[in-house]
């Protein structure tokens, strides 16, 4: 470059290809993104709201109504977007729901946002109110929020299924929602206050209705793989001890493993011998334990089944880590790593064990455990992308009803929490002097976003559905507060009265993680790209970046 003496020298900060975008531009872009974002969910939410099928490069589709799935698979490449994402991964792992709920508040607090920007009010000012205003928000769920604590234990499985079933109804399994909201209600009951989520096993077996589901009260898994002289063992016990192993049974030839040098080659039937020994040495330890059921992590080779066959026991080799720690538990004993020394408390029992036939698989069930700390749901089904989702929906009821068991306090859902604190939130910004006012309304009219895309999403009316409902939540009585939308009639309705019903806790963590989203968002101006980072990433991230996300980028790159 030649520098004139007129021409100011170019300072050069940064390293050459790195790419700047700042200011307001650069806001009200990441603000489209975010929007662009909440539009692909926005269609889910709700009862009514419809699925979406997704499918990869690999060839795998997936169909599912739940927004932290959907988010996950879409690979949002944009680096502000990418915040909404993230936020429903946390809501997901933190409540279990309300993911669609947060990922859709952030969008439309960025949106009410955008115009203020637009006409030149910093940021900060917007951030300020907003925080202040989801601040006001979270009391008053918690004022509103009704405890389901004190109830007798029928009365609380009641109303915990009402929870589940809330959460139910919108997912492709909603027809049946009482029939699963009770299962998952048995099933969270059964393991108590145990925190491990694995504890409940899903076991998918295609195949059979919905309705073939069922519920054991302990474990089900899978009949694994097996020998000649299985078909002989008895698949039936009355109170079974139960012996759980993390050896293998099988005859080793140990030669693979050691070294021998033999001078005489008759001496080679001893070690044949020996190790014919060493195996039937710890087969004989387990008959004697007097164990009915021999479960192992490792494999149980045809050596082994025979024996037992023999001596009328059953087992089972490579059992899944995961299983045999839930046999474990339900049953009581111990997974011993030897067979010497096998005490009568490391053996576990059930009151039945069986071998059941479900759909075309065979199933071992231990049922009538005695700590019960585990059960299992065994979820049948036509496709497979059918009961993957299914199982997703269970997921969330069973975070619903575990997050009601702990803090169980709930709301009204359908739209009326939502209505009545952007009805709040709007009364206490007329005591409020300045331009926050207007910020902390535009925060208040975002919330309404819930019901109005319930009623979008069951084509109802929603301009007519959400001035009945602000007529009846501005009621001076405080009557109206339950009231949200009638997902049936297309109306309104008291959502109490109907128990379609959330855990506040859903609620207050998806107003709280909106918030913070959309501040996190507002409060960036500036996106900058360190061009060594991204040759670092290698190819990989490099052609994400060429699809849809790679606009700041380009732009930078080509301009020279
Ligand atoms: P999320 O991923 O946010 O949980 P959902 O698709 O599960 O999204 O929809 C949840 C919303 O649907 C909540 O606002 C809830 O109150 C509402 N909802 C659920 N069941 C009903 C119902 N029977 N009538 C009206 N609204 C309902
Ligand atoms: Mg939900």
């Amino acid at each position: 470059m030649v520098v004139t003496k007129q021409q100011q020298p170019q300072i050069i900060l940064l390293k050459e290809g790195t790419d700047t975008s700042q200011g307001k531009p650069q806001l009200l872009s990441n603000i489209s993104a975010c929007m662009a974002v909440s539009d692909v969910v926005r269609t889910t939410l709700g009862p009514r709201g419809m699925d979406k099928l997704i499918h990869d490069e690999k060839g795998n589709t997936t169909i599912s109504n739940d927004g932290a799935t959907i988010m996950k698979l879409l690979d949002i490449v944009h680096p502000a977007a990418k915040i909404l994402v993230d936020i429903a991964k946390s809501q997901d792992s933190e409540v279990g729901d309300g993911t669609t709920t947060v990922v859709l508040l952030a969008g439309e607090f960025l949106k009410e946002a955008k115009p203020f920007v637009e006409d030149g009010v910093h940021p900060q000012n917007l951030m300020r109110s907003y925080r202040t205003a989801s601040h006001l928000a979270i009391e008053k769920i918690k004022e509103l929020a009704v405890s389901i604590e004190g109830k007798s234990l029928e009365e609380k499985k009641s109303l915990l299924a009402k929870c589940a079933a809330t959460t139910l109804s919108s997912k492709l399994i909603g027809g049946e929602k009482e029939f699963f909201a009770t299962m998952v209600v048995d099933a969270v009951l059964a393991i108590g206050n145990d925190d491990r989520l694995n504890m409940i096993g899903i076991k998918k077996v295609p195949g059979g209705t919905m309705r073939d589901s069922f519920l054991v009260n302990g474990v089900a898994f899978k009949k694994t793989f097996s020998y000649a002289g299985f078909e002989q063992q008895p698949k039936k016990f009355v109170n079974p001890k139960i012996l759980l192993l993390n050896i293998e049974l099988e005859l080793k030839s140990e030669k693979e493993n050691a070294e021998i040098r033999l001078s005489d080659p008759l001496q080679y039937q001893s070690i044949v011998d020996a190790e014919w020994n060493i195996i039937y040495d710890k087969l004989d330890k387990c008959v004697k334990s007097g164990a009915k059921v021999v479960l192992s992590r490792l494999a149980i080779g045809d050596l082994a089944t025979q024996y037992f066959a023999d001596r009328d026991i059953f087992c089972a080799g490579r059992v899944t880590e995961e299983d045999l720690q839930r046999v474990a538990a339900a049953a009581g004993g111990t997974v011993q790593t030897t067979v010497n020394n096998i005490i009568d408390e490391v053996l576990g029992s059930c009151e039945l064990f069986e071998e059941k036939q479900v759909g075309n698989e065979r199933f071992n069930i231990f049922s009538g455990c005695p700590s019960g700390r585990t059960a299992t749901i065994v979820l049948r089904g036509g496709a497979d992308q059918f009961i993957e989702e299914a199982e997703r929906s269970l997921h969330d009821a069973i975070m619903i009803v575990r997050r009601a068991m702990k803090n169980s306090t709930v709301v009204a859902g359908g739209g009326a929490i939502d209505m009545e604190i952007s009805r709040y939130l709007r009364q206490h910004a007329r005591t409020i002097a300045g331009k926050s006012q207007l910020f902390i309304n535009s925060y208040a009219k975002s919330l309404e976003v819930i019901p109005r895309q319930l009623c979008d999403n069951a084509g109802f009316d929603a301009t007519d559905v959400l001035n009945k409902l602000r007529q009846k939540h501005a009621l001076p009585s405080g009557e109206g507060a339950p009231y949200g939308v009638d997902i049936n009639t297309g109306g309104i309705a008291d959502s109490f009265a109907n128990f379609v019903w959330e855990p506040a806790v859903v609620k207050i963590n998806a107003i709280n993680a909106a918030t913070e989203a959309a501040c996190l968002v507002l409060s960036v101006d500036e996106t900058i790209k360190n061009p060594k980072s991204e040759s670092a990433q290698g190819e990989a991230a490099a052609n994400a970046m060429g699809g849809r996300g790679g606009r700041g980028r380009g732009r930078g790159m080509r301009r020279r």
